[in-house]
């Protein structure tokens, strides 16, 4: 895992749905120990761009490269295991499963491939590991108190702090979060800002989608502004903030 330098890269990359242009040949980077907000209005191309990044979808054009290795055409299960997990836009916990149990599932559906078939062949040991590592990061993310509760009975800020945990399991150098302040309230928008430095400050990097400007100004190293599929603007929040083409990108001027 490196200490600096650039983890992934995305090139020119492009993907069509139909007449479409979700993502119109956009490129960008993230090194090691930065956190990077991918911004833009609603529909500019956002989740598209992630799920290019993750291999959820395959580009129409263009590359991403992680640690300078084009992983074109890999499947998520792939990327996963090159180091870059990710949270989805709308909560996916079971709620009537406990914190613990929602981790260690996760954590266990993301390590391995067949994974329905091998957890119902999980020997004890096996699952006292991946218990332990679950509980691990869940102390990490601050949430050791909620443990053995119920994941439905959460705030919805700690519900997505839980899924941040779930990501931790694979122990990621690049995280991924869709819109991960989105409906909190602002106590959990500072906690999990929080939480988001002191991971990047123990050396992982972070991405993330965010509609919410305001939230990324206090948090982001470097922000990448999107709008109707294109890249507009690329800089520190003091650059982006003063940025005209933002400006009217967000007033829809
Ligand atoms: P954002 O996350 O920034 O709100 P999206 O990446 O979800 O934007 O969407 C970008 C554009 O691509 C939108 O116009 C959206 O309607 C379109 N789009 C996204 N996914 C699909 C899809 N699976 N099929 C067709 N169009 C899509
Ligand atoms: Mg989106």
């Amino acid at each position: 895992r490196p200490d600096t330098g650039v983890l992934l890269q995305v090139d020119k990359a492009r993907k069509q749905f139909g007449g479409v242009v979700a993502v119109n040949d956009v490129s960008f980077n993230v090194q090691a120990r930065e956190i990077v907000a991918l911004i833009g209005p609603n529909g500019a191309g956002k989740s598209t761009t992630f799920n290019l990044i993750t291999g959820v979808l395959a580009a129409t054009a263009g590359k991403v490269a992680v640690l300078g290795k084009s992983v074109s055409g890999a499947p998520p299960q792939e990327i996963v295991k090159l180091g870059i997990a990710r949270t989805f836009q709308h909560v996916k916990l079971v709620p009537d499963m406990t914190v613990l149990e929602n981790v260690a599932l996760g954590a266990h559906l993301r390590g391995r491939s067949g994974a329905i078939a091998s957890m119902l062949r999980l020997d004890r040991a096996d699952e006292a590991k991946l218990l332990a590592e679950a509980a691990k990061q869940i102390e990490r993310v601050g949430l050791g108190d909620q443990m053995n509760q119920l994941a439905g009975s959460l705030s919805l800020g700690q519900q997505r702090i839980v899924e941040i945990a779930r990501a931790l399991c694979v122990d990621p150098m690049l995280l991924l979060l869709d819109e991960p302040a989105a409906g909190l309230r602002h106590m959990e928008k500072q906690q999990l800002a929080s939480l988001l430095r002191q991971l990047r400050d123990g050396g992982m990097s972070v991405l993330l989608v965010e509609h919410d400007m305001g939230f990324v100004m206090n948090l982001a190293n470097r922000i990448v502004v999107l709008d109707f599929g294109t890249k507009i603007a690329e800089g520190t929040p003091a650059d982006i903030k003063t940025n005209p083409d933002v400006i009217k990108a967000y007033l829809g001027a």
